[in-house]
C-alpha cells in the first residue's frame, strides 16, 4: 500500500510529539507499505513568522512573506528526517522545489496545477520514507508560493491524487469529524463517516478540522480520506463518496463566526438593483451568502445579505460610495451575526429538517434573522449572543438519541 500521512502542527510541536509521528510512520514502513509524509509547521510557528514580518514590514510584498512562510515546513520536515534518521530508517525530506509541485501565481492562496511524482516515485523505490514540506509550492516564475492557511491538507490530498495513494490519512489534535464542535455541544458525537459533500459543506461553514479546498480536491479525484487523531488509535473518521448510515438526516451542525449582515434599506423597486450590487461586489472579489429581498414601504425594497467579517469593511465602502446610483436610504452592517447550518446528505430527500430545525430555535426562543439553504444544508443567521443555545438545541433536536 502506498499510504500518505499528514501531521499538522500540533502533532510536531515539540521534540516528543516529533518522535511521536516518527515513530507512527515507521510502523506503517516497517510493515511494507510505501510511506509519504505531510508535514505543518510546529505548533504557532506560522502565526510566529507573520508577526516577526509585521514588525519588520507591515506592508512586505506578498512574494517574501510566501518566502518566509514556507520555510516553517522546511524546519518541520528536516527535523523530522534526522528524528528517523536517529532510529535507523532510510528516509528523505523534500520541499515544493524538490517534488517539484507546481502552483498557480497567486501568493498565498496559490492553486495547485501539476505535481511531478517521479522523484517521490524513486525515493520509494529505494525504500525510503518520504517527508514533504506542506503548505507551499512553486509558480511559473520559479518562486515559492503558499496555498492559504490550513493549506497542508490540501498538499496531502494532492499528492495522494497525484501519486495514486490507497488512502490519505489526516492527523490531527480531535479524534476525526464530530456532529458539533465538542467544545460548544459537549454531547457531540465522532462521526464513522461523512461524505465529500458534507464535509465540503461543514469546511466551508467553519468547521476547522480540513482545508475546504482538500475535501474538494478529494471529492474530485476519488481520493479516500480519513481524519483521526496523532495522539490515539481511535479509528477516525472516513470522508468518502456515499456513506451507510442512511437513517441519518442530519450529519452535523456547524457555527460560523466570521458572518456580518449587510442591508441596503429604501431601495427603489425596479428591475437591475439586485444585479448593480452583486456585481459592484464581484469586482471586488467579495463573496455573498445569504441573500434576502423584502419589500419595504412606499413602493421600496430592502436587500440583505452576509458577507465574511474580513471584507464587510470594505463592502460597506464600495456600496457607499455607489449609494445614489443604488438609490439606497440607508446602508447598514452588524457584525454581531452568527450562522448556524444544519448539513447531512440525507435532506435532499427528507421533508421537515428546515422545520425541524424552526422548532428547534423557537423552543429556545432564538429570534431567527435570516434563512438560506441548499440541497443538504438549512443555514440561519442569528445575534451571536444566542450562537452557544443555539447550537446545542438545534444539536439536540436531530442528533442526540
Ligand atoms: N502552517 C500553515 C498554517 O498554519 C499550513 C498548515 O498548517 O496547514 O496555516
Ligand atoms: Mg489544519
Amino acid at each position: 500500500m502506498l499510504i500518505v500521512k499528514k501531521f499538522g502542527g500540533s502533532s510536531v510541536a515539540d521534540k516528543e510529539r516529533i518522535f511521536n509521528v516518527a515513530r507512527r510512520c515507521i510502523e506503517d514502513y516497517k510493515k511494507g507499505n510505501d510511506v509519504v509524509v505531510v508535514l505543518s509547521a510546529m505548533g504557532k510557528t506560522t502565526d510566529h513568522l507573520i508577526e516577526m514580518a509585521a514588525d519588520i514590514n507591515p506592508n512586505a510584498s506578498k512574494r517574501e512573506m510566501d518566502m518566509l512562510l514556507a520555510t516553517g515546513e522546511q524546519t518541520s520536515v528536516a527535523l523530522m528526517a534526522m528524528a528517523m534518521q536517529s532510529l535507523d530508517v532510510p528516509c528523505v525530506s523534500l520541499n515544493a522545489w524538490q517534488v517539484a509541485m507546481h502552483t498557480s501565481s497567486k501568493y498565498g492562496n496559490a492553486r495547485f496545477k501539476r505535481i511531478d511524482s517521479e522523484r517521490i516515485h524513486n525515493e520509494l523505490d529505494a525504500r525510503k520514507i518520504v517527508i514533504v514540506t506542506g503548505f507551499q509550492g512553486i509558480n511559473k516564475y520559479e518562486n515559492i508560493t503558499t496555498l492559504g492557511r490550513g493549506g497542508s491538507d490540501t498538499t496531502a490530498v494532492a499528492l495522494a491524487a497525484a501519486l495514486h495513494a490507497d488512502a490519505c490519512e489526516i492527523y490531527t489534535d480531535v479524534e476525526g469529524v464530530y456532529t458539533a464542535d465538542p467544545r460548544i455541544v459537549p454531547n457531540a458525537k465522532k462521526l464513522k463517516e461523512i461524505t465529500y459533500d458534507e464535509m465540503l459543506e461543514l469546511a466551508t461553514l467553519g468547521a476547522k478540522v480540513l482545508h475546504n479546498r482538500s475535501v474538494e480536491m478529494a471529492k474530485k479525484y476519488g481520493v479516500p480520506l480519513v481524519v483521526r487523531s496523532s495522539l490515539t488509535d481511535a479509528e477516525g473518521t472516513w470522508v468518502k463518496e456515499v456513506v451507510s448510515m442512511e437513517s441519518m438526516l442530519v450529519t452535523g451542525v456547524a457555527l460560523d463566526k466570521n458572518a456580518a449582515r449587510i442591508a441596503l434599506i429604501g431601495l427603489k423597486n425596479e428591475p437591475g438593483i439586485a444585479f448593480k450590487i452583486f456585481a459592484l461586489l464581484a469586482k471586488k472579489n467579495i463573496n455573498v451568502d445569504v441573500i434576502l429581498q423584502s419589500i419595504g414601504r412606499d413602493n421600496t425594497k430592502d436587500i440583505s445579505f452576509t458577507v465574511t467579517r474580513d471584507d464587510a469593511k470594505e463592502a460597506v465602502e464600495i456600496l457607499k460610495e455607489n449609494q445614489t446610483a443604488l438609490t439606497a436610504d440607508r446602508i447598514e452592517m452588524d457584525d454581531t451575526v452568527v450562522k448556524v447550518s444544519v448539513v447531512g446528505a440525507g435532506m435532499q430527500t427528507n421533508a421537515g429538517v428546515a422545520a425541524g430545525m424552526f422548532e428547534a430555535l423557537y423552543n429556545a426562543n432564538v429570534n431567527i434573522r435570516m434563512i438560506a439553504t441548499s440541497e443538504i444544508r438549512v443555514t440561519v443567521l442569528i445575534n451571536e449572543a444566542d450562537a452557544d443555545r443555539a447550537m446545542r438545541a438545534v444539536h439536540d433536536h436531530f442528533l442526540d438519541n
